[in-house]
């Protein structure tokens, strides 16, 4: 236990990164460290089933006999390190840095939480001039390689091989995250555009926010889905077709103030409402609240404080009919009159968003159902958890995939689904749904009883699914 969170700073967020960095492993957690309350030990029982790559780095710093010691700080801090070669002043903005700090004798890792002020941190991409994200995470494991090379004394021979090592590293954090590959040539960095990553329409709709709902929303994704097995590959294959009309969006709402202000009222708020109503029904906080640290961050006011005037009537059933037609017949979204010009605004969104069959399920449909409600009138964050349990097992019957390669081994098989069911409240109607999706998709492609694997897991009434997959209308037609 020689993985080491300090206490000064902001010792929330480093924690945050280091789940991020593990792949939401519920394995992930800290103790105190007996004499010293400056910091927290970090203490890791991997899940077997998670076989990422940076899960196993963080194994290895806390399995070391050395001591690794992360600092976050907030942009703008200046601090003396004392360094092997002497002591220096170093204005943390926008930087991470890993030395020997040869008066603790430890290794520490120091870097901006604060990503420059909010205004990001860029680093070069694979074209050698667009400024790419940087979030924290990856600030974070590319410190960690540098101070996992000077545990095992593997430091290359110049700074800039150093860091050419560490950038190789840094790309497979980036590959996990769904985040643009770094130039490992190129190691130039800074403060100011390149933008947060993640959820780059949330992202541009507060811009000017210190209360940036994207966080939560990784929060809570990831206390329900970790970035391995089911959900990290539901996941990242619903966050690659998000990703492929996300950019252009966020870029035009980042120069149009009215934009902005008009997906953030009507597509992103009632979003994050329809996803709190569905993390509030599945989460197992009880379980997930100490590994999952993060989800301390504050939910943000949107969520905690539906607006309390309803959307105006024309608004809501313009935004209904758009939706319907979204998800019927995508291709006659521009053919509608007499919508408010608002809505009119959103449509391009929405239409984008409707072209993947993952973002439509993901995106679209939860949106759709705001808006039903919102149709009908009155108290629409009322209804919403009541809604969202009508149609929870339908819409989990729906997914239009789950695994892209499911395990070639069903023992894996039960451990991914038996870690669904470890951190989400899946009622036996849902457990149902989603089995029978799982046989559905994959039965045919996977070289053991699924349905076998499925029952190992622990999930319910699965005679029941094998009858109905057997006996019942075969329904894969077009999902794949
Ligand atoms: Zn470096």
């Amino acid at each position: 236990m020689t993985y080491r969170i300090d206490q000064s700073g902001t010792p929330a967020t480093v924690f945050g990164n280091l789940f991020t960095i593990v792949s939401q492993d519920l394995g992930f957690g800290t103790d105190n460290v007996a004499g010293d309350a400056t910091v927290q030990a970090v203490t890791y029982k991997k899940d077997p089933a998670n076989t990422t790559a940076t899960a196993q780095r963080v194994l290895d710093e806390v399995n070391d006999p050395g001591t690794v010691v992360a600092t976050g700080l907030p942009s703008g801090t200046t601090i003396i390190l004392h360094t092997d070669a002497g002591d220096t002043l170093f204005d943390i903005t926008g930087n991470g840095v890993t030395f020997h700090d040869r008066l603790a004798n430890v290794i520490r890792i120091l870097y901006d939480t604060g990503q420059c002020n909010g205004s990001g941190i860029f680093t070069i991409g694979l074209d050698g001039h667009t400024h790419i994200p940087t979030p924290n995470p990856v600030v974070l494991y590319h410190e960690m390689s540098h101070a996992f090379h000077q545990l095992r004394g593997t430091v290359a021979a110049t700074s800039a091989l150093e860091e050419q090592a560490a950038e190789t590293d840094e790309n497979v954090m980036r590959d996990q995250l769904g985040l643009p590959e770094r130039l490992t040539t190129d190691h130039t960095g800074g403060c100011g555009g390149g933008g947060s990553g993640g959820c780059l329409v949330v992202t541009a709709a507060y811009r000017s926010e210190v209360e940036n709902p994207a966080r939560w929303l990784h929060a809570v994704r990831g206390a329900m889905l970790p970035r391995y097995g089911l959900g990290g590959q539901l996941f990242s294959q619903a966050y690659a077709q998000y990703l492929e009309f996300s950019a252009d969006i966020a870029a035009s709402m980042r120069v149009d103030d009215e934009l902005r202000a008009t997906v953030r009222s009507l597509v992103v708020d009632p979003l994050l409402q329809v996803y709190a109503a569905a993390a509030a029904r599945w989460l197992r906080t009880s379980v997930v609240q100490h590994a999952a640290g993060q989800l301390d961050r504050p939910m943000p006011a949107a969520v905690r404080h539906p607006a309390l005037t309803p959307p105006a009537p024309e608004l809501a059933s313009a935004m209904a009919a758009i939706l319907q037609s979204a998800l019927t017949s995508p291709g006659s979204l521009h053919a509608h009159r007499d919508i408010p010009g608002a809505v009119r605004r959103v449509i391009p969104l929405i239409a984008a968003g409707s072209i993947g069959q993952l973002t439509r399920w993901a995106l679209v449909e939860p949106l759709a159902l705001y808006w039903e409600l919102g149709a009908e009138g009155g108290d629409i964050a009322g209804r919403l958890p009541a809604a969202v349990a009508q149609r929870s097992a339908d819409w989990l019957g729906r997914a239009p995939t789950l695994y892209g390669n499911p395990p070639s081994d069903p023992a894996r098989l039960a451990d991914d689904l038996r870690a669904v069911l470890v951190r989400m409240r899946l009622s036996d109607e849902e457990q149902i749904a989603l089995s029978r999706r799982l046989v559905e998709l994959h039965s045919r492609h996977v070289g053991y009883d699924l349905s076998a694997a499925i029952r190992q897991a622990g999930f319910v009434h699965v005679a029941h699914i094998e009858a109905q997959s057997i006996s019942g209308p075969s329904s894969e037609g077009g999902a794949g």
